[in-house]
């Protein structure tokens, strides 16, 4: 594929994304919200847009179907990063990976007596990894959405989850207990297009990065 291939997900990302894309010179011509389509054309002839799962982004970039993507750093983390270049730490879609747990549940306590926790998640990878690291015995229960369900239905005792105004956790009577990280997106680029496709992409990337600062 000649030209610039951008691999974007809907929503908060897609609308965080296009001021950095303008300042690039780049305008898609249809808003993925309402089109339907998943390939949307730009301003410019030799860039497109492709539209897909925000867990999919690391995934067309690593096998090049997309030269560039935007991901969110729990995404990459679970992806484990493979064949990807992550110039940019974008500053957008920021929010935090946390251990949530009913309000009701002494989850230091827990913790300290060394209890077995059952934790539901999305991010099995990030969950294993922080647990581990800290000697606590979890078993990883792998869910792919509405992670706080979880506890009220009694899957789990505690999630693995991302927060960021907490209103959600406090619909569902969940009280966060434990930062993991801060999550951000990163841009993503496809290493080998990096050396093939130098002459194009180094201008984009470098105007994102003058954006961003
Ligand atoms: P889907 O909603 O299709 O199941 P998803 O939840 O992974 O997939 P989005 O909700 O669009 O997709 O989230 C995309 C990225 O935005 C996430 O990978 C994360 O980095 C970031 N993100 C997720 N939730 C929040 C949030 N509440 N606030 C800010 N950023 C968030
Ligand atoms: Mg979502």
């Amino acid at each position: 594929m000649s030209g610039i291939t951008i691999a974007l997900s809907k929503g908060r990302i897609f609308e965080e994304t296009l001021p950095l894309l303008a300042a690039a010179g780049i305008v898609p011509v249809e808003d993925p919200e309402k089109s339907r389509k998943l390939i949307i054309g730009t301003n410019r002839d030799d860039v497109r847009v492709v539209i897909v799962r925000a867990s999919d982004v690391p995934t067309y970039v690593q096998y090049g179907a997309a030269d560039l993507g935007i991901a969110g750093k729990d995404v990459l983390l679970e992806h484990g990063g493979v064949g990807l270049y992550q110039p940019l730490d974008l500053n957008i879609a920021k929010c935090r990976m946390c251990v949530a747990a009913p309000a009701g549940f002494d989850y230091a306590a827990a913790v300290r007596r060394g209890a077995r926790l059952r934790i539901a998640t999305k991010y099995i990878a990030v969950a294993r990894e922080h647990f581990a690291a800290k000697g606590v015995h979890v078993d990883l229960i792998k869910l792919y959405g509405s992670m706080e369900l979880a506890p009220l239905a009694g899957l789990a005792e505690a999630i693995v989850d991302l927060v960021s105004s907490g209103s959600t956790l406090k619909a569902n009577n969940l009280v966060e207990v434990e930062e993991i990280m801060k999550i951000s997106s990163r841009l993503v680029v496809n290493q080998a297009a990096l050396k093939m496709k130098r002459e194009l992409l180094q201008p984009v990337i470098a105007a994102i990065e003058g954006a961003i600062r």
